[in-house]
């Protein structure tokens, strides 16, 4: 079988460029797979995690948010942040965590925008504990 080049890309740096035999992302419409021979695909990213297989090797990462294009067997994702998941530091995201509810429940009286930079902040730390938990 053919093979996909994947490419997951954040404003920091090129998280991964390599050839691949499948990826599995969360899309905004729901989980989506991909494998080579894939029709032209573009998708928003959601915050939860990404896999991808290499040989016998599947690798898990998480992602936040973004998008996602599939063009002539090459996946390219663009999303704000992405680490494997055996790298997140839980205590960190459970600490991400705690901040946004509080600024959540605090920030009524705030600025919508506020509320809505905590929420997306809260699905990053959300994902990341669910995805990590799986390593710990
Ligand atoms: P924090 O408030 O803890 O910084 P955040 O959601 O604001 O969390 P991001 O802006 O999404 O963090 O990410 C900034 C950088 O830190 C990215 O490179 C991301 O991969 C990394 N990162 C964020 N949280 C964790 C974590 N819990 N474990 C490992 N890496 C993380």
């Amino acid at each position: 079988m053919g093979k996909l080049f994947l490419e997951v890309v954040t404003p920091e740096k090129v998280v991964v460029s390599q050839e691949v035999d499948m990826v599995v992302a969360p899309g905004s419409e729901g989980e989506f797979g991909v494998l080579p021979g894939h029709v032209l695909f573009l998708s928003g990213i959601i915050p939860g995690e990404m896999r991808y297989n290499s040989g016998s090797e599947t690798i898990s990462l998480v992602v936040s948010t973004g998008f996602a294009e599939v063009s002539d067997d090459k996946v390219s994702i663009l999303v704000d942040a992405a680490e494997r998941g055996t790298d997140v530091d839980i205590d960190r995201a459970q600490q991400a965590a705690e901040r946004a509810r509080e600024r959540m429940t605090n920030g009524k009286s705030a600025e919508e925008i506020d509320y809505k930079r905590a929420e997306v902040a809260l699905k990053r730390a959300i994902a990341r504990i669910k995805v990590a938990e799986k390593f710990h």
